[in-house]
């Protein structure tokens, strides 16, 4: 049964914590660039706020990471108020099966991305959000929607991360340009590149992310303000695109293992949405080799299992 007393998670996140501090295998940092590479690979934060704006967390909770892709979330959300369903014109809505940057089935697709967390999904949205903006306005616009899902103005962005992504990102200004061949992408690359990783380098901790993911956990609400951010039914489908597709081409192992929607990123982090009981945040930098953090997707199987949170399981909430 999903847990109700505080003590229990406050618990549960304790034991988890100190449970990760004692594993050896730790995964791989990404080393891609300067700015994810010298991050220390001993460290461990896991956040959980709950329907009931409780929050719990331990470990480095108040530790910046990079988000990376756990961005991607909420520029589809952002992309999605701007053009509504029309989106799905522009990127599917299938698990991939393919590596996260992998440029072979946008041929055979005619630049229509799989989805929208994989590397060209994930364009497409900067494209859209770009629409009506120079890029530094769609950067703050992206900026400002973090601040305002997470009720916190101190979320900012890493200029030496976003850097590095553009200094090193030649695959991505393949699958951006080979997009725009086929009429899939309507901005200067450049620009919708600079979009792209400027999104990637926003730096948060685990409880500003947890706090971010709440309109996901409760039918597309701020909690704060009280209005919608999304409507129910698009957070249902966020949601959905987040167990189908959210771990690359790890996805289904791991809906096997945690069951839970969540989307995760190079730096380590993984944002997960159990709905209408907890946000959870929780970051590693270590990852396995489909590209997921090792410690953070074993700890949320830990709080599955735990919590009976996995949406497969089919009891009513406590
Ligand atoms: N900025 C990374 C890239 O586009 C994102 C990687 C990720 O977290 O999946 O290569």
């Amino acid at each position: 049964m999903p847990l109700t007393v505080a003590a229990d998670l406050q618990a549960l996140v304790d034991r988890v914590a100190e449970e990760m501090a004692g594993q050896t295998d730790r995964g791989k940092v990404a080393d891609y660039i300067p700015g994810l590479a010298r991050v220390d690979p001993k460290h461990f934060g896991i956040a959980i706020t709950t329907h009931d704006g409780k929050m719990y967390s331990a470990g480095d909770a108040e530790m910046n990471f990079s988000i990376q892709s756990i961005s991607k979330v909420f520029a589809l959300t952002i992309a999605l108020g701007k053009v509504g369903d029309a989106l799905w014109k522009r990127v599917g809505r299938e698990p991939s099966g393919n590596a996260f940057n992998s440029i072979v089935q946008l041929e055979a697709e005619h630049g229509i991305p799989r989805n929208p967390f994989i590397n060209a999904g994930a364009i497409v949205i900067s494209d859209v959000v770009l629409a009506g903006h120079e890029p530094r306005e769609a950067i703050g616009e992206i900026l400002r929607f973090m601040r305002e899902v997470a009720g916190d103005d101190g979320i900012t962005i890493d200029d030496e991360v976003a850097r590095g992504e553009a200094e090193t990102g030649f695959r991505n200004t393949a699958l951006a340009n080979y997009m725009r061949a086929f009429g899939n992408i309507e901005h200067p690359v450049e620009q919708v590149l600079g979009v792209y990783f400027h999104q990637c380098a926003l730096a948060m901790n685990c409880k500003q992310l947890a706090k971010a993911g709440r309109y996901l956990m409760l039918e597309g609400q701020h909690p704060e303000t009280g209005f919608n951010v999304v409507s129910p039914m698009r957070a249902r489908r966020i949601n959905a695109l987040m167990m189908l597709c959210g771990h690359y081409d790890g996805s289904g192992e791991f809906a096997f293992r945690v069951g839970i929607p969540g989307k995760s990123g190079v730096g380590g982090g993984i944002l997960c949405v159990v709905p209408g009981i907890a946000s959870i945040a929780v970051w590693s930098p270590g990852l396995n080799d489909r590209g997921n953090s090792t410690l953070g997707s074993l700890a949320l199987e830990r709080i599955a299992v735990a919590t009976g949170w996995s949406v497969f399981n089919q009891r009513e909430p406590g």
